[in-house]
């Protein structure tokens, strides 16, 4: 690729200027052992179930090998961290092997996660716990299913080795297996790619970056000069607010919604102190060292990815005469999440449109669903199988968390039922349509915090049934998957306040 590298070959920590890359090999690791692979990710790459099992297999994926023609670099860019610019940042433990273009013409890029120091290390270790990298593995291929834009995730290799972390903030390191994902998408270029040459007045290297990834990963665009640039910075908004609608539409939030974990194709990227809403609290965030400000709070992820494509419409300002274009691309956003907040609104409910007043409806739904500690996909479950005429709670009561709040919302869950049932009388929709479209967009089995932690505990043990389980169970996220039904239930009593599975943090 014709872009400006690090003329340096070495891992040691540098700031790195004039180049969007450094090469760097992985470090070897002790004893690299396939722990779980995406059997589809495998195969839409080309690899037959033999190379999967072979040793050749968890070598690469581990970081011990190369495949002919890898060309191994870490990406250099900077972001804004909780509002605030953070200089040069880079791929600290990640390592991109190459890329591949598939049978179909498809073309990927691999990249390892955890896979040992790169110049961008800062002053960790470039390592990633068997923990996180199951969190990783097991969610990039769940929201895949769940029809949310994502990278991937083709493998989870354990090293053999352990690895020092704090994990739980008390002073005392804890020695943890380390292990290596190969996650996989067909960019992982971030809006921190564009913002870090930016930062340091370096046009030239703006630009080239930006005709790059024009020309690679937006090749329906065509033009030039500032109406393509502008063009270009519009399909990322959009791209970026359908992303996010899809977020709150399952009830996924990111955690740490930094630029420079924001993907230019709109993908979720960077699956770290993520979380999955269990009672519908717009103000939850999984992310401990953000619970103070809660700025990656669930309800605030719209503001925030329209905050983070401000940094990026300011990182590429340079590039125009005024700020008209990138003026309007911000408003694309506002328009393509709007948009998409009424569509979830219609398939979340099961209406053949979303009319004005549908969008009030919503709202005093989610007013309820809050104060009355339900949960939310629970209850949109329960709600497609309501009785549209003579509405009650029954469908509903596996949802409650807790019962004397139940209790007192009943009559205003009443009321909402009815006025819900009058506006299901007023389409033309046949109830069982109502039903499969609800299905459709309100899924069964999301990877709830607690389901993911016991996962990985029986995995600390050795044992990877439970990773192989939940990969497939997620497979079929919409779906009722008869004998499955322990992973459609509510959070349990002893994962409430999430001790033991709530202290995630960035950089595990
Ligand atoms: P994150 O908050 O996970 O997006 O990470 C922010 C920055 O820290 C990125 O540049 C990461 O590559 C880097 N980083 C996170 N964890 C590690 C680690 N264990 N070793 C090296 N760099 C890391
Ligand atoms: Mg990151
Ligand atoms: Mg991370």
């Amino acid at each position: 690729r014709d872009l400006p590298g690090d003329p340096e070959f070495s891992p040691g920590v540098r700031q790195v200027h004039g180049a969007l890359y450094s090469r760097v090999e992985p470090t070897p690791v002790a004893a690299p052992r396939l722990l779980a692979h995406s059997a589809e990710m495998a195969q839409r790459l080309g690899f037959s179930k033999a190379d999967v099992a072979s040793p050749e297999f968890a070598r690469v994926f581990g970081g011990n090998a190369l495949l002919p023609g890898m060309q191994p670099y870490a990406a250099n860019y900077g972001g804004h961290q909780f509002g605030h610019w953070a200089g040069q940042l880079g791929d600290g433990r990640a390592i991109t092997l190459g890329e591949t273009v598939n049978a179909a013409g498809e073309r990927w890029e691999l990249q390892l996660k955890g896979a040992g120091p790169t110049p961008y290390s800062r002053t960790a270790d470039g390592r990633a716990v068997l923990r996180s990298s199951i969190r990783e593995f097991l969610c990039s291929e769940a929201m895949h299913h769940l029809g949310v834009p994502t990278t991937r995730a083709l493998s989870l290799v354990g090293t053999g080795e352990w690895v020092e972390r704090d994990m739980f903030y008390d002073g005392h390191p804890e020695l943890e297996p380390g292990a290596v994902v190969c996650r996989v998408a067909p960019s992982f270029i971030r809006f921190g790619n564009f913002e870090l040459p930016a930062s340091r007045g370096d046009v030239a290297v703006l630009r080239r970056l930006v005709d790059f990834c024009i020309r690679r990963d937006f090749p329906q665009l065509h033009g030039d000069g500032e109406a393509l640039y502008g063009e270009w910075f519009a399909q990322v908004c959009e791209l970026t607010a359908v992303m996010v609608a899809h977020w709150m539409r399952v009830g996924f939030v990111h955690g740490v919604m930094n630029t420079d974990n924001m993907s230019i194709l709109g993908l979720t990227i960077d699956y770290g102190p993520y979380g999955w809403i269990d009672d519908f609290d717009p103000d939850w965030t999984p992310n401990t060292t953000d619970r103070q400000h809660r700025r990656y709070r669930f309800g605030q992820q719209p503001q925030v990815a329209y905050w983070n494509l401000g940094r990026l419409a300011g990182a590429l300002s340079p590039l125009f005469d005024g700020v008209g274009p990138l003026q309007d691309g911000l408003r694309r956003y506002v328009e393509a999440y709007t948009a998409a907040d009424r569509d979830n609104t219609a398939r979340k409910l099961g209406l053949v449109e979303c009319l004005d007043e549908d969008i009030g409806l919503m709202q005093v739904l989610q007013e309820l669903l809050k104060a009355t500690e339900v949960d939310m996909t629970l209850f949109f479950h329960g709600l497609a199988a309501i009785d549209p005429v003579a509405p009650n709670l029954a469908s509903l009561e596996a949802a409650f968390y807790d019962d004397a709040k139940r209790d007192a919302a009943e009559p205003a869950l009443r009321d909402w039922l009815t006025r819900y049932a009058a506006r299901l009388a007023q389409q033309a929709l046949p109830d069982a349509e109502r039903r499969a479209r609800m299905q459709a967009a309100n899924p069964r089995y999301v990877l709830r915090n607690y389901l993911a932690q016991e996962a990985i505990d029986r995995a600390a043990q050795g044992d990877l049934g439970g990773v192989d389980e939940l990969l497939e169970l997620l497979r079929r996220p919409y779906d009722d998957q008869p004998g499955r039904e322990r992973f459609a239930q509510r959070r349990p009593d002893w994962a409430r306040d999430r001790a033991g599975c709530s202290m995630l943090s960035c950089s595990s």
